[in-house]
């Protein structure tokens, strides 16, 4: 048995994710620049896994409907919601290096954490987390505009048009993935908080009263979510918010956390939102947004909201720092990183390999790997040692290698390694459409 051991510190995903092309600072040859990341091939791939299977568990049912609203939207969008006067935290510098702090984040009774000098820091000042913009061509106060900072507020403003062109009765909810930006004060830890992330996020719209009863629901389904992209169980917990750190416009909220090797970290929030957001819209737009419910008299009503809403990146972030394991630490011949992420998310599934650059084998090799490469994410690598192709499929993460050697040319079959294992199996040729759609 291999002696394994799981991640230790961020620096070291972050150097595989840059070496191995999943990630790279944002403007690098600029120097960077804070809070902003680039996802390579492989990061894109893995990307646009985990959306697909949010997407798929959160609309592949009745109630649950897609949208996709811009990011741009009416200042007044942010006034109602209490962005402009509320999206705030308080931000302290030190007069003496001029380091940046949270203040709910270090105690400003203690020396500057950076510099070490004494009552050095400025007083508090609330700094809004909202980037601003200008619309259309003049420059005035009246064209500025903001990124929004999440994307639920698209989905509240078109509550009535998609209800009413869908015919949907309550209960019923809406799905969007997009980009979101906040000027967070302190981004860090790789891409645990950036200035620019996407947000996948659901708004579920009840009559008022079931909304106890909804979001235990949704608690079982967003938990599982996590699970079905295989993060381990005992990497995640409930952090439930008490009275002190519930928004002012929610009853209940919890949010799910994840083991970091920075330690527990929100990679989820699951709000009762009430008829806050609803109500607040209607005052500000003067339009209606009421539900009348024909299953209940034809009562007159605003629909309270359970939103789930969890990070596109931290949840990438979670299943790369889950995935990641080192073999055999210390054994030059045996030890290997290799990222055990789940067949479904991996970016590519399989790699195939000719054992060597001989044209016998390179042309049953392109072969199979177009026959392969026409249903799954799949990579042709003829470079290096075989020992050095699996090395890299390994930290990778891709699930199966297929090789082929000399043997082939006599017995019409190849070698699959398994990723996890590192057992190796001989298949037929004819028969590796049935083992791989098997596995995988
Ligand atoms: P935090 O307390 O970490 O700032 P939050 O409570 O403000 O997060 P929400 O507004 O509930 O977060 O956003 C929902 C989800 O969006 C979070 O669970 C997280 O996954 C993601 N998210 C929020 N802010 C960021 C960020 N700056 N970078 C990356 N992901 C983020």
């Amino acid at each position: 048995m291999a002696s394994e051991s799981n991640l230790k510190s961020m620096a070291e995903l972050t150097a595989l994710c840059k070496r191995r092309g999943f990630i790279f600072q944002s403007s690098e040859i600029y120097g960077g620049i804070g809070g902003c990341w680039d996802y390579g091939p492989y990061g894109v791939e893995l990307k646009n896994n985990i959306k697909q299977s949010w997407w798929n568990d959160m609309t592949l049912r009745e109630d649950v409907v897609g949208l996709d609203s811009s990011i741009l939207m009416h200042p007044t969008v942010w006034k109602a919601s209490g962005h402009i006067d509320g999206f705030s935290d308080p931000l302290v510098d030190c007069k003496n290096c001029k380091e940046r702090y949270r203040a709910d984040n270090i105690d400003l009774g203690k020396p500057c954490p950076k510099c070490g000098s004494k009552d050095s820091f400025t007083d508090i000042r609330q700094f809004n987390l909202m980037f601003k913009t200008e619309l259309g061509a003049v420059e005035d106060s009246s064209s500025t505009i903001y990124l929004r900072p999440e994307t639920a507020q698209g989905i509240f403003v078109n509550f009535l048009n998609v209800q009413s062109t869908m015919r949907k009765k309550l209960p019923f909810g809406i799905a969007q993935i997009g980009k979101a930006f906040r000027n967070e004060i302190t981004p860090g830890h790789f891409i645990f908080r950036t200035r620019e992330f996407e947000q996948m996020e659901m708004q579920f719209f009840v009559k008022p009263g079931s909304q106890k009863e909804v979001m235990a629901q949704w608690k079982e389904i967003r938990w599982n979510w996590h699970l079905k992209n295989g993060l381990r169980e005992e990497k995640l917990r409930w952090a439930p918010h008490g009275p002190d750190s519930l928004a002012h416009y929610a009853d209940d909220a919890t949010d799910i956390e994840y083991e970091f090797p920075i330690g527990w970290g929100e990679i989820e929030g699951i709000h009762s939102r009430t008829d806050f957001d609803l109500s607040a819209h209607e005052k500000f737009s003067g339009k209606s947004l009421s539900y009348i419910d024909q299953a209940d008299g034809n009562k007159k009503y605003i629909p309270y909201v359970i939103e789930t809403s969890v990070g596109c990146d931290r949840t990438l972030l979670a299943v790369l720092s889950d995935a990641y394991r080192l073999e055999n630490a210390g054994d030059k011949e045996k030890e290997r990183t290799v990222m055990k992420i789940d067949a479904k998310l991996a970016p590519v599934k399989v790699a195939v390999m000719p054992l060597s650059k001989k044209s016998q084998l390179e042309e049953i090799a392109r072969k199979i790997f177009k026959n392969v490469g026409s249903a799954y994410k799949a990579e042709y690598d003829v470079s290096g040692s075989i020992g050095k192709r699996y090395r890299r499929q390994d930290e990778v993460g891709t699930p199966f290698c297929v090789t082929v050697d000399f043997d082939t040319l006599e017995d019409q079959a190849v070698t699959i390694r398994d990723r996890d294992s590192m057992a190796q199996e001989r298949v037929n040729i004819d028969q590796m459409e049935n083992y791989l759609k098997d596995k995988l």
